[in-house]
């Protein structure tokens, strides 16, 4: 059994509100760890050009990742590379662990962000048996992957969008399908949408499911007339996130999406856990949200614990 090793905060994720929050509680003195499963920066690394961040309009998420990285650098946080598998209270503060490790923190701030939603009449298994067989959740990773082809957007929002935008640069035919009357994406979006070639609009239509042996093929999508197919190469997914919360269920109070519930210093139900970013309710679903989320959970934090 590994000895636990002993904060004053743990961090459970490295996107940007985990980062801030690393950031906060180190610069008043409070010893960090930061843990995150996969790399710095979070949903970041898969941004082609970022939109709402002031002074870096059109900075490419990667690059802005590497920025936000070296500050975090510049302080004492210690960074650990590992997926957290289990949250638990442990006196007043929290219990982190990991397969190979076990940190004990007077308070804990969960930044662990969102994942994409899956398809409604996906069932249990959901998009596994597809991912990487024409099932994309990423579409500037897998973009190039695309070209020639005709491309399913599930999602008129800002990420549909962008979405459609960076397939069609690598060449591929793009359906945007969305469910309302109209795309709901920001206004500079949707101007340069209509501004590009090879994209066609179906609102009021939903996709429910794709189909194909072994890899994509077709989508089910449903209209006002009923339920119909349509041939694709593959599909892209920008229906919504869902709050990576699991190892939370039971632990805090969580919302009908499955987001962390928190009041205004973004304290969760139980004393010393703060959620912050794209894992806790009512989140702006931006970046420089998650960055301002990190600085008011770390203060918070360290006002609670102090
Ligand atoms: C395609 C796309 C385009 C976007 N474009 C923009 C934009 O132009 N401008 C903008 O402002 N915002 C944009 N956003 C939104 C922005 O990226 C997010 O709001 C922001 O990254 C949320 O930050 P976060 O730190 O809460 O979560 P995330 O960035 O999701 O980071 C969460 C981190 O937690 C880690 N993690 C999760 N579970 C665990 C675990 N069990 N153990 C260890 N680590 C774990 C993950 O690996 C991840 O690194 C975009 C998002 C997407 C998906």
């Amino acid at each position: 059994m590994t000895e636990a090793t002993t904060v004053d905060v743990i961090v459970v994720g490295g996107g940007p509100a985990g980062i801030q929050a690393a950031i906060e509680c180190a610069n008043r003195d409070a010893s960090v760890v930061l843990v995150e499963r996969f790399a710095l920066g979070g949903e970041l690394i898969n941004i082609d050009a970022m939109t709402g961040v002031p002074g870096q309009a059109g900075i490419a998420g990667a690059e802005y990742a590497a920025i936000l990285s070296d500050a975090l650098f510049q302080t004492p946080v210690r960074m650990e590379l590992e997926d957290v598998t289990e949250i638990a209270r442990a006196g007043t503060g929290w219990k982190v662990g990991t397969r190979g490790s076990a940190f004990n923190g007077n308070a804990l701030i969960v930044c662990s962000g969102a994942r994409p939603e899956n398809l409604p009449a996906r069932g249990e298994a959901g998009i596994d048996p597809f991912r990487g067989n024409g099932i994309s959740t990423c579409a500037p990773c897998d973009a190039p992957l695309y070209r020639a082809k005709t491309v399913a957007v599930a999602g008129g929002g800002d990420t549909g969008v962008e979405a459609a935008l960076a397939l069609t640069a690598a060449g591929a035919r793009v359906v945007l399908f969305e469910r309302s009357s109209q795309l709901t994406a920001q206004g500079p979006l949707l101007r340069t949408l209509a501004s590009v070639a090879g994209v066609e609009v179906r609102c009021n239509t939903a996709v429910i499911d794709v189909g194909g042996e072994g890899s994509v093929s077709e989508v089910l999508v449903q209209t006002i007339d009923g339920t119909h197919t349509a041939a694709v190469g593959g599909v892209v997914l920008a229906v919504g996130l869902r709050p990576n919360s699991d190892l939370l269920k039971g632990v805090v109070d969580l919302d009908q999406r499955g987001a962390v519930l928190v009041n205004a210093s973004l304290a969760a139900s139980e004393a010393n856990l703060y959620a912050a970013g794209d894992v806790r309710s009512g989140s702006s679903f931006r970046c420089v949200g998650a960055l301002g989320d990190g600085t008011v959970a770390g203060a918070a934090a360290l006002v609670a614990i102090s």
